[in-house]
C-alpha cells in the first residue's frame, strides 16, 4: 500500500503543489551511500513507460549506457496519454498532442543511441492503467520472457498510471523470473531527500558517463521541444515543467530494487 504524501495547503493533489527544488537534491549527502547497479552487458532489456517519455526522464541515461553496450531494448509504452505529471490530470484534446508524444518516442530513443529499440504501444487510455492492469500484465508477459532486466515505473510514485504500470511489470517479471527495477519520475517532485516514504534502503544508482548524460540531455531537450509548445491555458503546458525537468538532468539515476 502506497502512503500518499500529505497535501500541501491549497493543493488537493501533491503533484500540483510546488515541487522540491533541484538544489535540495543536489545538496543531498546521500548519493554516495547508494550502491551501484550492475547493468547487463548483453541480452535484452524491457523498459516499461506508463506515459510516452517516462522512460527517458526516469531511466534515459541508463538506457543510453545499455544501448552503447549493444544490449537490445524493448520499450513498452502503456498509454499514449497526453499528461502533465504536475497537473495530475489528463486532457481531452482529441488526443493529437498525445499522439505527437508517442510518435516522438522514436526520436527520443534515437537521441539515446537506442534508435533501433522495439517500441510496443499498448494504447491504454491515460489515467486508466489501474483499471486495466490484467490486460497490461497479459501484454507484458510474452515480452518479459528471456529478458535480462526490466525497468519499470516505481510503484510508489504517487501517479496512478506509473504505479499501475509498475505493478503490472512486477507481476509479469515474477512470472518470467526476470529482475524488475523501478525508476521514480514524479518522486523527485513531491519528495525531499529525507522523506521516509522513499525506500532508500532498496535504492541503487547508475552513475552516467559523460556520453550517456549528454545523450539523455539531448533526448530530454527533444521531448520538451516536442511537447513544449503550450496553448493559451496553463493546462495546455503538457508534460513536465522546467523545474521538474531539472531533476532529470543529473549525473545519477536511481532505481528501486
Ligand atoms: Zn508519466
Amino acid at each position: 500500500m502506497t502512503q500518499q504524501p500529505r497535501p500541501q495547503p491549497g493543493y488537493a493533489n501533491p503533484l500540483q503543489a510546488p515541487g522540491t527544488d533541484e538544489g535540495h537534491w543536489r545538496a543531498w549527502d546521500g548519493w554516495d551511500k547508494l550502491p551501484d547497479l550492475e547493468l547487463p552487458a548483453s541480452g535484452r532489456v524491457v523498459a516499461v513507460a506508463a506515459h510516452p517519455d517516462d522512460e527517458v526522464l526516469g531511466a534515459g541515461g541508463t538506457l543510453a549506457v545499455l544501448a552503447a553496450r549493444g544490449v537490445s531494448i524493448t520499450v513498452v509504452c502503456v498509454t499514449d496519454a497526453e499528461r502533465s505529471h504536475t497537473d495530475g490530470e489528463d486532457r481531452e484534446d482529441g488526443g493529437a498532442a498525445g499522439r505527437r508524444r508517442a510518435d516522438g518516442l522514436r526520436e527520443s530513443l534515437r537521441e539515446l543511441g537506442a534508435g533501433s529499440a522495439d517500441i510496443v504501444r499498448l494504447a491504454v487510455p491515460g489515467s486508466e492503467v489501474a483499471f486495466r492492469e490484467d490486460e497490461v500484465i497479459a501484454a507484458l508477459d510474452p515480452l518479459m520472457r528471456g529478458a535480462a532486466l526490466c525497468l519499470a515505473p516505481w510503484i510508489g510514485d504517487v501517479d496512478g498510471d506509473h504505479e499501475a504500470a509498475g505493478r503490472a511489470a512486477l507481476a509479469a517479471t515474477r512470472t518470467a523470473s526476470v529482475r524488475c527495477l523501478m525508476y521514480p519520475v514524479s518522486m523527485w517532485h513531491w519528495a525531499r531527500p529525507d522523506d521516509p516514504r522513499v525506500p532508500w534502503s532498496s535504492a541503487l544508482r547508475v552513475r552516467l558517463p559523460d556520453t550517456a548524460l549528454a545523450r539523455k540531455k539531448a533526448a530530454v531537450e527533444r521531448l520538451t521541444g516536442r511537447i513544449g509548445a503550450p496553448g493559451p491555458a496553463r493546462q495546455d503546458t503538457a508534460g513536465p515543467l522546467p523545474g521538474e525537468i531539472a531533476h532529470h538532468l543529473r549525473r545519477i539515476e536511481v532505481v528501486f530494487a
